[in-house]
């Protein structure tokens, strides 16, 4: 809504809702909530919509009510003082160092369920990354696509298939507004795409102190193919996805240009905007630089993030459709055809196409990935691209994944760290010195949090179901097979996470009577609940969800197991706070790192999972339960058929016996014990605090310092 709209006394409402950095504060979100409750809720938490549905006499209202006002002048004054800050870990830090600046370039970001221009776990990673870069006053700039139709909502039909809706989000309900040049002026880039101009208008979102820079090609000028080239996350065929690539990784350097940007470190957030590098080598070639002085230079200040060993999860494009769209631009980086087809060839798969990873790593001199496990894998997976080297010495680091504390803490737990951990908990949430507290909290007041939780959990499970049947959306087999007949008394298990067929979401159900049994038992029953998209072009995946619903219409499983619809960060939030064990299943070593686990650590909820990703450097034998690989059997069979009948003994004879363990009060206090030891370890490792800080220290520094070279 426009701010005149709003009463004077409280006009900066609009300011507030137009930065995502309420989501974060626990203070702004309950001045929101104040405005009205249960709009609030309908909203989905979304004050840019809660604005403008409110009812104008409920805000004049407000405008005068002198509690509101009080709560509305503290986060304003929050707020100001927090862009302003100058006393920053950054500043503090990194006094000396002039001119920095860190374009971080991603295909998706997660920030809020507002602005959905994300999927899963990548985007959510670069949310994070952004948010607690502008906790800790580091500059840095993102820079990815505005899709006008996000990524698809899931439906689920009657008899269990998913169905992919796609529908354009309209932007007046999003805090996305048009970026300007330095002039006040509409920022436009164009490129050049295989003989045709595609135009692109630029948007922004500001997350605290950091801008966020969005390419849309829907702009009138563009071919109505390029209209919609990026209408979709993730849609469209491989040309689409060269198109896309292009776009951002040409697109994106043009973009920061026209606004008058001058990054010193440019940050690639998976192969998907590896083609930054190109244009950059561009960049100096035109400015005079040899090929190889250009190479060089691009290299010193290009940080890559690989993000998953999954064949299927790099982009090899075939030469032929290169040739199309690149045919002459090699020549503007000095380079032959040939030569420029080497940068992105796999060494031990010549003529295979053109690898975005390869070329990543080709280019960048600071390459890492996501988990100790991970940089491990990496290292072996691309060896050959530095022959003659031992895999130890391969230049690929890791940096650990870890989660924004303040996004994903639940508001209750939130207090108790509060008042048990300090009153600043959140800025030093990777001190591990805050967490050495945990043990002081009274039991009885930790269960009594976690049960509030989860009955949180489940009254949005049940009033999402409520909201389907009045509407007749739903037949009553659905309403059911979404959780009503969950019980809040019940141990519950989560499962959620995009439906790759690697994570396993069915490896539960193996032994349908051993799991039977467990579900049903009279005085210690079992439930489970699973949220996830398959991508829509992924057929095993979409398999897999369909047998997982026809569990939860089996009559034999009576009610135990639920499947929540359209599962996005919104719901994410309810499921990694509210339920008492969450459940990860990777064929190792498959999970780069997986952040929902962390998620869920940081809100007293115990993980068990496959020792594969983060968790096999979080579990330390007292913190949760791991599951050995079994990969080394090298027959997938037999690794379902282990780790299943291992997460079976282990819920048969830990799990549910220590959940069930209660003092004559209710509490169970052994169960407690290994809460606590789980959120005193992993909490301050698995936090994006601390990645950050290392991507900074590790990569940023390093990267953002001039080499010893006549550029
Ligand atoms: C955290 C999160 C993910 C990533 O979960 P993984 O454990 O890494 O698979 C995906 N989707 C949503 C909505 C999330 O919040």
């Amino acid at each position: 809504m426009s701010a005149h709209r709003l009463p004077h006394p409280i006009a900066r409402l609009h300011d507030l809702a137009q930065n995502p950095w309420w989501s974060w504060r626990l203070d702004a979100r309950r001045l929101f909530e104040a405005i009205d409750p249960v709009l609030w809720f309908h909203c989905h938490h979304n004050p840019v919509l809660l604005l403008q549905s409110v009812n104008p006499e409920r805000l004049t209202a407000l405008a005068t009510d002198p509690g509101f006002a009080r709560q509305y002048s503290a986060v304003i004054k929050a707020f100001d003082e927090y862009r302003s800050d100058r006393r920053t870990w950054f500043a503090t830090r990194y006094a000396t160092l002039t001119n920095f600046q860190v374009a971080y370039m991603s295909a998706e970001f997660g920030f809020h369920n507002s602005i959905p221009i994300y999927s899963g776990g990548l985007g959510i990673l670069a949310g994070d990354h952004c948010k607690e870069a502008s906790d800790l006053g580091l500059p840095l700039i993102g820079l990815g696509f505005m899709y006008p139709q996000g990524y698809f909502r899931q439906s689920i039909t009657p008899d269990g298939w998913q169905e992919a809706e796609y529908a354009p989000f309209n932007r007046d309900e999003s805090p996305i507004n048009p970026a300007l040049t330095p002039e006040g002026t509409p920022c436009h880039i164009s490129v050049e795409m295989g003989g045709r101009q595609v135009s692109a208008t630029i948007w922004k979102v500001q997350i605290g102190r950091i801008p966020i820079y969005l390419l849309d090609t829907d702009v009138p000028n563009n071919a109505p193919e390029d209209r919609g080239l990026s209408a979709r996350l993730y849609g469209g065929g491989q040309e689409m996805r060269l198109c896309q690539e292009i776009l951002l990784g040409l697109g994106g350097v043009r973009a920061l240009r026209a606004l008058g940007l001058n990054p010193t470190v440019w940050h690639a957030n998976e192969g998907h905007s590896a083609f930054l590098t190109l244009e950059r080598l561009r960049e100096h070639v035109r400015a005079g630089l040899t090929h190889s002085e250009a190479v060089e230079a691009v290299r010193h200040s290009t940080v890559f993030t690989t993000h998953t060993p999954v064949p299927a999860g790099h982009d090899v494009f075939p030469l032929d459709l290169m040739e199309r769209y690149f045919n002459g631009y090699w020549d503007q980086l000095g380079l032959t055809r040939s030569a420029f087809f080497r940068l992105g060839e796999h060494p031990d798969h010549p003529g295979a196409g053109f690898n975005m990873t390869a070329l990543a790593m080709r280019l960048s001199a600071h390459v890492n990935g996501v988990s100790r496990e991970h940089g491990r894998v990496t290292r072996q997976m691309w060896q050959s691209l530095w022959p003659g080297l031992s895999e130890d010495l391969i230049p690929i680091r890791s940096i650990t994944n870890g989660v924004h504390v303040p996004t994903w803490i639940a508001p209750e737990l939130h207090q108790l760290y509060s008042k048990y951990l300090s009153p600043d908990w959140v800025d030093r949430s990777d001190d591990p010195a805050i967490w050495q507290r945990v043990p002081d909290i009274p039991d009885a007041d930790l269960w009594a949090v976690r049960q509030l939780m989860k009955r949180k959990l489940m009254s949005f499970i049940r009033e999402r179901a409520r909201g389907g049947w009045a509407e007749g959306r739903l037949l009553a087999s659905q309403v059911l097979s979404r959780g009503t007949m969950l019980d809040p008394e019940a141990l519950t298990i989560g499962f959620a996470r995009r439906f790759a067929t690697y994570k396993r979401a069915t490896l539960l159900f193996r032994d349908l009577e051993r799991l039977r049994r467990l579900l049903h038992d009279r005085w210690r029953p079992v439930q489970i609940v699973f949220a996830g998209k398959a991508h829509p072009a992924d057929e095993p995946g979409r398999q897999f969800i369909h047998q997982v619903l026809s569990y939860c219409h089996d009559h034999k499983l009576a009610g135990h197991i639920a499947f929540l619809e359209n599962y996005d960060m919104h719901m994410a939030k309810y499921l990694v706070q509210g339920v008492d064990v969450w459940l990860n299943t990777p064929r190792a070593p498959m999970e780069a790192s997986g952040t929902s686990g962390q998620k869920a650590t940081l809100n007293g909820v115990l993980h068990l999972s496959v020792l594969d990703g983060w968790w096999q450097e979080g579990y330390d034998g007292s913190n949760g339960w791991g599951i050995p690989p079994s990969s080394h059997l090298q027959d997938p069979a037999a690794e379902d058929d282990l780790d299943s009948k291992e997460l079976y003994r282990l819920l048969e004879e830990e799990v549910i016996p220590l959940y069930y363990q209660r003092d004559l009060d209710g509490v169970p206090r052994a169960w407690l014990q290994v809460v606590k030891q789980s959120i005193r370890t992993n909490a301050p490792r698995f936090s994006a605090r601390r990645m950050v800080k290392e991507y900074m220290d590790l990569v940023y520094a390093p990267a953002s310092t001039k080499a010893p070279s006549s550029w």
